[in-house]
């Protein structure tokens, strides 16, 4: 009688329901990973992240030993092969009981009913637990039994559900064993490292795996940081927010911890407002997650509010190219997607003003950027992205209003006001003053070896609703 706890993005023995429940009610326990690389490339998850992944599957088998449980790694190079070798698997190794967190994007769900339905002809029964969220999708409803679409009123149940129905503590933890003397060893592991080639320039700013993500949590929350963390989360300069999207993407550690964890220290009044401004943002990625667990169609590449679909977005290789290369002459976006590139990771501030300035400025569709950003990010999280692109496009729910455009060089005053982010990645702009670093082509100093900007900032926000009203008009006619 041998439980099978089936990782997927929650690469972590802490705060994890599948493990404790399996080690709660059976002996024998083993676990696995199925890698699917061909699916990686189907959703175009970046190297980066992928190293990541690997990396953190690594140590994950060497806790996962020091419990007594092997952990397995097998190939379904995409999702329509996941049912197949999960069954041969199971047979194999006479699993009677198999223990997984849900996912919620479409392709997803539909793996996981193949799974079932071939297990079910097994008997082999399947649990599922929801920890990828800090409340499951389907538990909030509005006062007329729908879903939320608009935030503040889905973080006020949010809020109110903590209250009501505290997690509970459930925290796996070592049996005793040394991690540092148990082994693990998985050719299919290291012939994936192996052929996943990363630039180490990249990859040195990460360290994956469930021990980093600990230690990275317990620094923002013990160094209090997180105290200051509504004053300082908007400026990409300082260093003022978490860091943990990766963790929390890959599920190196839980969101339920994270909110705990915080919640401990909101006692103490001068850290309130920076607990509670945290936890809301956690709150944004259970809402977004809730939206595409009950939004099935946005998995198909199409936008939330119907009428977007009818906009008619510039197709412009040469000026995306331009965006996606960091040279469009506007020196907050290029400084942004230059660290995206080089990092694998961009603030969130500029990744708002970046996916405006695309969406807006150069009116380029949004599932341009998206794609591109998901081949970069290395904390590349579809319903995050999708909802962050989603809502600076206008296109989503409770998304921006389309006639508000952030202006770029506005937002680069306002929140790289000495231009020291700048600096950092445009460093041909690093001779320039405070009063041009904003606005290089006013200087007279030469800033021969950066370009001029590729598009004006006038009349943004009269083009920007010309069009949505035309798709608006189109709407009213095609959707009848
Ligand atoms: C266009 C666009 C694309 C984005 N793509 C992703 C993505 O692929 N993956 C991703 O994790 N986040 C994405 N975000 C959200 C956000 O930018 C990142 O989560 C954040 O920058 C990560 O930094 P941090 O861990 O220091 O965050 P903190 O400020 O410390 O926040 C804590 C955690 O809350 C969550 N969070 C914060 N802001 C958001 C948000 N707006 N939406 C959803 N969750 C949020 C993240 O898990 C984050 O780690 C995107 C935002 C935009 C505007």
């Amino acid at each position: 009688m041998t439980a099978l706890v089936w990782y997927r993005n929650d690469l972590r023995t802490l705060f994890h329901s599948p493990l404790s429940a399996a080690l709660k009610n059976h002996e024998s326990v083993k676990a696995l990973y199925i890698l699917s690389e061909g699916q990686w490339d189907i959703h175009d998850v970046a190297p980066v992240r992928r190293w990541y992944v690997l990396h953190s599957l690594r140590e994950l088998g060497q806790s996962l030993a020091a419990m007594g449980v092997t952990l397995d790694v097998v190939v379904a190079n995409t999702f329509s092969e996941v049912g197949a070798q999960l069954e041969r698997y199971v047979i194999a190794n006479k699993i009677t009981t198999i223990y997984c967190n849900r996912e919620y994007p479409l392709n997803e769900i539909q793996r996981d009913r193949d799974v079932a339905t071939r297990l079910s002809a097994l008997d082999v029964s399947i649990q599922g637990f929801d920890d990828g969220m800090v409340v499951p999708p389907k538990v909030l409803k509005t006062n007329q039994g729908g879903h939320y679409t608009i935030f503040t009123p889905y973080k006020r149940k949010w809020l109110q559900y903590l209250i009501d129905e505290p997690q509970q503590s459930f925290k796996v933890s070592s049996t005793g064993a040394d991690k540092s003397t148990a082994s693990f060893s998985c050719e299919v592991l290291d012939n994936a490292i192996r052929n996943n080639v990363v630039p180490e320039a990249l990859t040195r700013h990460w360290t994956p795996g469930e021990s980093a993500a600990q230690s990275m949590l317990a620094s923002f929350i013990e160094s209090r940081k997180i105290e200051g963390y509504q004053q300082q989360r908007d400026f990409p300069a300082i260093d003022g927010t978490s860091m943990l999207s990766t963790a929390l993407s890959a599920g190196t550690i839980s969101a339920h911890q994270c909110v705990q964890m915080a919640k401990q220290c909101s006692g103490v009044s001068e850290a309130q407002q920076g607990v509670q401004t945290w936890i809301s943002e956690l709150c944004w990625r259970d809402f977004y997650r809730q939206v595409m667990a009950n939004h099935s169609r946005l998995a198909k590449g199409e936008p939330f509010r119907p009428e977007t679909r009818f906009i008619q977005w510039s197709r412009d290789v040469g000026e995306f190219n331009t965006w996606c290369e960091g040279r469009t002459g506007y020196p907050l976006v290029d400084a942004a997607m230059r660290q995206l590139v080089a990092t694998g990771w961009m603030h969130n501030r500029l990744r708002m003003v970046v996916a405006m300035f695309l969406t807006k400025q150069l009116f380029i569709d949004w599932r341009w950027g998206e794609t591109f950003f998901m081949r970069h990010l290395i904390d590349g999280d579809f319903a995050a992205n999708n909802g962050g692109w989603q809502w600076s496009a206008s296109t989503g729910t409770d998304a921006v209003p389309y006639f508000r455009v952030f202006n770029p060089v506005r937002q680069g005053q306002r929140f790289d006001p000495d231009g020291v982010f700048i600096k950092q990645w445009v460093p041909e702009l690093a001779h320039l003053s405070k009063k041009f670093i904003h606005e290089p082509w006013k200087s007279p100093e030469s800033v021969s070896d950066y370009p001029t900007p590729i598009v004006s900032l006038v009349g943004v926000k009269e083009n920007v609703e010309r069009a949505f009203r035309a798709a608006r008009d189109l709407a009213k006619t095609e959707l009848i």
